[in-house]
Parts: structure tokens; sequence; C-alpha cells
């Protein structure tokens, strides 16, 4: 990092103390901008990294509930409202017992750059709660939603904040935190949450969204190498929406994904897949991964197993932050890995990202590889605007556009800054370079 943006990233951090996560993600900006001040030294008078680091606002609220037992429980709520230079406030809920202010302000600072990328008009924003929806009953998620819900509702509006899904949060948590908005409020306002159900004004394509980007931006790092995904043995970490939808669009575009996981062990199927049976485990049965081998005796469990040690041509880390750390990495990177493509929020630590760097894989960071859910949340946001619904495949042909855009735009600002093939670098500067053009355009407010 340069010196005086290694002054910045020091204030932060004493301004933010114990923010692990928060830190990190800045830290990884930062590491990207020393030349961005060079050319553009206004950014620097005009304190743009500073302003951009500091959240416009941060709300933290009480939520209490009670389960089926009748017993009360209390929760931490959190939306922090990062930055609107380009647009509403906008970013996922996720509810998590990891969950606290660090880790919604390393995903509200990321958002603000993927949500950039996109180049759709949207600011960036996140928020959740430290709940733990594992093993709780459908009431119980309800009720939980509901209070939640009676905080946030006064912070939200469709020219304010418009959440979406995130861990934890899919269409059931959705469809009952709109219901109580829609009631404490009496408005039918669709644009003030995305990722709805199809039946109440959500969008075709947006649960795949994420996940089918996230091949997408594959697609195009393995083009630029003369590569494509056919015949690919792939790894899919993780089991939930992102990590599901990444396997049904690999295998579509004719790679072999060979194993998934969850937070309690592996699954390899070396024939391929099932995914029909782990949609049916995960979506509608909510189980755990491990009944998976349960169905095919030709599966194996791997209890507590390291997902990163199987040997694959391409890696989707698709579960949560810090997943691949460096010796993930190196074994990824010593197995033949050729391309790694982030469905995740933060999936690989500062030492594995040097190491897949280093090495020369395609390395697609999250911001820029995960965007095609936020950006298919702002599509939903249109067709809400114009009370219209969109088909799949118009919808599809849109975000596979805006992933091929994202793709190109990275890949060339990673060059114009002297470091071609670093996605990281083409993410964070042209990421930066949107925002930071509308912070200065709107002055100093
Ligand atoms: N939580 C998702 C993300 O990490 C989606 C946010 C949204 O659709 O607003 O980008």
């Amino acid at each position: 990092m340069v010196e005086n943006v290694e002054a910045i990233y020091q204030r932060i951090v004493a301004r933010n103390p114990g923010e692990t996560e928060f830190h990190q993600a800045v830290k990884e900006v930062l590491e990207s901008l020393g030349p961005v001040l060079v050319k553009h030294p206004e950014f620097a008078e005009l304190k743009i990294i500073e302003r951009i680091s500091e959240p416009e606002r941060q709300i933290i609220f009480r939520v209490p509930w009670q389960d089926d037992r009748g017993e009360i429980h209390i929760n931490r709520g959190f939306r922090v409202e990062f930055n609107s230079a380009l647009g509403v406030y906008k970013g996922g809920l996720r509810f998590h017992p990891s969950v606290y202010l660090g880790i919604i302000k390393f995903l509200g600072f990321e958002q603000i750059f993927k949500n950039a990328l996109t180049g759709l008009p949207i600011g960036g924003a996140k928020g959740g709660s430290d709940f733990d929806p594992k093993g709780k009953s459908d009431n119980e998620i309800m009720r939980f939603c509901q209070s939640f819900m009676t905080e946030l509702y006064r912070h939200l509006g469709e020219h304010t904040d418009v959440p979406a899904g995130d861990i934890g949060v899919g269409g059931r948590e959705l469809g009952y935190l709109f219901g109580q908005y829609k009631r404490i409020t009496n408005r039918y306002e669709s644009t003030v949450l995305t990722g709805k159900g199809i039946s109440w004004g959500g969008s075709l394509v947006r649960t795949e969204a994420t996940g089918y980007g996230a091949v997408y931006f594959v697609r195009e790092m393995l083009k630029m190498r003369k590569e494509s995904l056919e015949g690919k043995t792939c790894i899919v970490s993780g089991s939930g929406n992102v990590a599901i939808y990444t396997m049904e669009k690999l295998a579509e575009l004719g790679a072999k994904v060979i194993a998934c996981s969850d937070s309690n062990g592996v699954i390899v199927h070396e024939k391929g897949i099932d995914l029909d049976l782990v949609k049916r485990l995960k979506e509608v049965e909510r189980r755990r991964i491990s009944d998976y081998a349960d169905h095919h005796k030709d599966a194996k469990y791997l209890a507590g197993g390291n997902i990163w040690k199987i040997p694959c041509q391409i890696a989707m880390p698709s579960a949560t932050q810090n997943e691949i750390n460096g010796n993930d990495a190196r074994h990824l990177v010593g197995n033949g890995c050729i391309a790694v493509g982030e469905g995740a929020n933060m999936p690989t630590t500062p030492e594995g990202v040097k190491i897949f760097l280093d090495a020369g894989i395609a390395y697609g960071p999250g911001k820029a590889a995960n965007a095609g859910g936020v950006a298919t949340s702002a599509l939903e946001m249109q067709q809400n605007a114009s009370r219209d619904s969109w088909s799949f495949e118009y919808t599809e042909r849109k975000l596979d556009d805006i992933m091929t855009r994202i793709h190109a735009s990275t890949y060339e600002t990673a060059e114009e800054y002297g470091a071609a093939g670093n996605y990281v670098v083409g993410a964070n500067v042209a990421g930066f370079i949107k925002v930071a053009r509308a912070v200065v355009a709107l002055g100093c407010i």
C-alpha cells in the first residue's frame, strides 16, 4: 500500500476497533488505489477514500421475539447504509449467529463497489441480525422477521433503502418481512424489497442470478485464455442458493461438478452432483447435506472435511467469508486448478488471494463475480417501477450482458493500471472510480 493510503487505512482501523472483517475488506480495496490517486489527485484532495470508508448511516436495534415455547429471545438487528452516491442504498440482509457490526460493515463496503460495477443506479448497504435460523420452526422465523421489520420499516423506501436476501434470508423470510412492512405501512410497495416471490412482485431469474452470474464471469475469464467450461471438473462450496444455481449453470455449460458442502461436511460424487436431490434436501426439506449420501451409495460424505483438498480445474467458493485460507489456496493451485470464481462475499483470505494471483490462475473476486445477484435485484426494481414482468429468457439475457460487461470493464481497467489479468485491481479501481466521480459531483454533503 502506498504511504498516504496506508495512513488513511491506519486511521480507519483506529476508528473502527475490533471489526476485523471490515478492516480486511477496506485494506483489499485500498491496496489497489495508489495509482488511482496519482492519476486523480483531486480524489485525495477531496478526501474521497475517507468519505467512502465512513458509512453514511448505521442503525443498530433490538429484536425481541418469542419462540414456540413462549420463551423470549433478544437479538440484535443492523442496517448499515454505506453510500448513496450512485443510487438508493441497496444490499441484502444476513441472518447468521456470526453477524456483528464488523461483518455488516465489510459486506456493506464491498457492496458499494459491486453495485457500482453493475452499471446500474444503486448505492451500497447491508443489514442483518445475529439470529440463527437453523432449527427454527416456520412460526419462529415469521415472528422474528415481523419483529425485525417492526423497527427496520421506518428506514426503508423505494427512494431510500431497498434490502434483499443474503445468507439465512431467502424467499420465505422476505415474504414475512414484506408482509409485516405492508401491514405496518398499509402500502403495497413492491419496490421496497427485492428477491420477492414471483406471485407478489418478484423477478424471474433473481433466485438463480448470483450463481448463474458467477458462472458467466468464469466463462468470460476462461474465454480470455482460450479455454471453456466444457468438460471441466468443478467443486462448489456451500449448498445454499448461490451454490445450487452455480452448479446448475456449470452443468448446463458442460462442466462436471463433483463436490459441494455445508458447514458440517463435504459431499463428493465423482459421477457428478445430483442437483435435483440437493434442491429437494436444501430448498424443500431444509436438511443437512450429509443426507445426500443416503440417496447415493457411490457418493462419499466427509464429516468436517475440507472441500479445497479435492482436485479440480475450477473452484467456486459459494458459502461464506474467509473459507479459503493460504493452505487451501496452495492445495487448489497444486492440484491444477485454473480458475476460481467467487460466488460468496470475500471467501478468500488475503494470503489465499496472493497465492492465486502469484500462480497466475484466473481469479474472479466476489465483488465482480457475484454481482449478478444484486444486478438482477436492480432489474426487479425496474420491473416493479414500470409494473411490468419480463420473461425468464429476456431477464437472463440481460444478466448475461451485465456480467459480460463487468468482466470486460474489470479486465480493461486492470490492463490500464498496469496489472493485466488481475481482476482484483480491475474490480477495485473500476468500482472506486465510478463511485468517486459521483461523490465529487455531489459536493461535500
Ligand atoms: N446479498 C446479495 C449480495 O451480496 C444481493 C444483494 C441485493 O440483491 O440487494 O450482493
